[in-house]
């Protein structure tokens, strides 16, 4: 089913549920309704559609055709591959409030929230755009006598994106655009709690010109997963979730000679220091741990505050929580949709019974919330805790949700210490409107992505992304240049053309460079 006949059979009243197609080959791949699994509208709590639950056979069938049509797509020229993505590029920008809509109706979080979402996978598909000069090598004439030397990049073959609910858009569009525009064919595996826009992902890049098979889309879950990190015809996996499966992803497929970075969970911490504008450091707190319900990886849900910067701050933050506005995300005037499942929401309610247990003050409780026009809705309101310390399970633990824990300390040296000693480094800030006392920062905290005075440090789309610790394994990051190198290999040639009359006598030595 294409996704407007599928939009079509949501929004009729009393169809039957639009069931979600694989994309291989080029084509939707249909499947019966005892292989699928719900799809849900976390702000109505219902059945919305059914997704496949793919495994082996349609992971081998993407494979097949990935492989199939990897070498037309690896020898198209240049020019020809960005004419396809400069085609792609105005079709999603075209298409961007609808594939936020879709975002909205699976995950929840708000609209302007799926549709900046949106925009930031746009910048990455944009910086794809210039492909031939991205894949430019290096060309060294003279590196000895009549001898030159210049490096190629050239594809690794079928790489695969395996990616997690929160980001439909944004993450998938992170990976396989790169992946695409250094010539490898590509399968995205999406979560299967928010695939409604991943469809029309696909159906854009046809339209755009893609070759069939360069493109394809398996749904499922763990097996799925196994069957793709097992597969002997993927060469590249690039996953995006929590730190246990990425894990599994990792060593698996690096024990299976596959390149792999598994980019996973998070906690990120937030720095304020005395002399914050504690304005600003209120909004940014609050912004940046109940965005989307909390269910982003660069939240900073811990608020590290120095000296009395706590006892100024929290005031600010407890205002600002009682203006805040939860409901459905395409409501206009929300500040904050429900969580993404019910499973989860349960999950995040036991994380604050933790947190009172352990001991942390429960300044702001979400739990009792319920959006009154929509009693099904996996509504939750937002938590803030005060004292919580680094012996509590809500400190070191990711939760995930709208819960936000202010952590008391009385020195700079000593929040550096909880932030670097941490097992999760992905994304921090600091709050300060001390010039030094930022660059200090920046050089000593052991977390790659940094926000000064910027509470979601996410760099632009043309830069790498990526944290450290349990928040990342592999060496490079994803985007950017790092990118380019995880999907291509690197060749060095070494050239002599010897002029007439002056070819080198013959030595054992080793080749010197004079
Ligand atoms: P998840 O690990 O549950 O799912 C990620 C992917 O793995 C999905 O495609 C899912 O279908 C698949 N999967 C789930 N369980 C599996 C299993 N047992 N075996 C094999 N595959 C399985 O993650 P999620 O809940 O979708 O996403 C939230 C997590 O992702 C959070 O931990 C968040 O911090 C992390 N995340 C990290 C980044 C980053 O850049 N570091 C970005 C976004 C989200």
């Amino acid at each position: 089913m294409t996704t407007e006949a599928t939009r079509a059979a949501t929004e009729a009243p009393g169809a039957p549920l639009p069931i979600l197609s694989h994309w291989i080959d080029g084509r939707p791949v249909e499947v019966l309704p005892e292989a699928t699994g719900p799809v849900y509208n976390p702000a109505t709590g219902k059945v919305i559609a059914r997704v496949p639950r793919g495994g082996a056979a349609e992971v081998d069938a993407a494979v097949t055709a990935a492989r199939a049509a990897f070498p037309a797509w690896r020898d198209m020229p240049l020019i020809a591959r960005s004419q396809i993505f400069f085609a792609f590029r105005e079709r999603m920008w075209q298409h961007r409030e609808e594939l936020a809509r879709l975002i909205t109706r699976d995950h929840g979080k708000t609209y302007p929230d799926a549709l900046t979402e949106v925009l930031r996978g746009l910048e990455t598909v944009e910086y794809a755009c210039g492909l031939p000069t991205l894949l430019a090598g290096m060309n060294t004439p003279g590196v000895s006598t009549n001898v030159d030397a210049h490096t190629l990049r050239q594809p690794v073959g079928v790489a695969v994106g395996i990616t997690p609910f929160n980001f439909p858009v944004m993450v998938p569009t992170w990976i396989y655009p790169i992946a695409l525009a250094c010539g490898n064919t590509f399968i995205l595996k999406p979560s299967s709690h928010t695939p409604g826009a991943t469809q029309l992902q696909a159906e854009l890049w046809k339209e755009a010109g893609l070759p069939d098979g360069v493109f394809n889309v398996v749904y499922g879950g763990r097996e799925a997963v196994q069957a793709l990190v097992e597969h002997p015809g993927v060469d590249a996996i690039q996953f995006v979730g929590s730190t246990a499966v990425g894990r599994y992803v990792y060593e698996t497929g690096t024990h299976l000679g596959k390149r792999v970075t598994s980019f996973t969970s998070a906690k990120n911490a937030m720095v304020v220091l005395p002399d914050a504008d504690m304005e600003l450091a209120a909004d940014a707190a609050i912004a940046s741990g109940y965005g989307s319900a909390g269910e982003r990886c660069m939240a900073q849900t811990l608020i590290v505050t120095v000296g009395d910067a706590g006892d100024r701050l929290r005031p600010l933050m407890e205002e600002r929580i009682a203006r805040l506005n939860v409901g459905p995300g395409m409501e206009p005037g929300v500040d904050m949709g429900p969580i993404y499942s019910a499973e989860h929401r349960a999950s995040v309610i036991e994380w604050i019974d933790r947190g009172a247990t352990e001991g942390a003050e429960l300044v702001v409780d979400g739990r009792p919330f319920r959006h009154p026009d929509s009693p099904d809705g996996f509504f939750l309101g937002v938590t803030l805790f005060d004292h919580v310390t680094p012996e509590m399970k809500v400190f070191n633990e990711e939760i995930f949700g709208p819960v936000l824990g202010m952590v008391r300390v009385s020195t700079y040296g000593e929040a550096l210490g909880l932030v670097n000693g941490h097992q999760y480094a992905n994304g921090t800030a600091i709050f300060t409107t001390d010039g030094g006392a930022a660059r200090r920062y920046e050089l000593d905290v052991d977390v790659p992505m940094i926000g000064i005075n910027v509470p979601i440090p996410v760099p632009a789309g043309y830069m790498s992304f990526g944290g450290a610790k349990l928040s990342a394994f592999g060496d490079l990051k994803m985007r950017g240049e790092d990118s380019i190198r995880f999907f291509t290999r690197e060749k060095e040639v070494t050239v002599r053309w010897p002029e007439p009359g002056r070819r080198p006598a013959l030595s054992l030595v080793f080749p010197s460079n004079s």
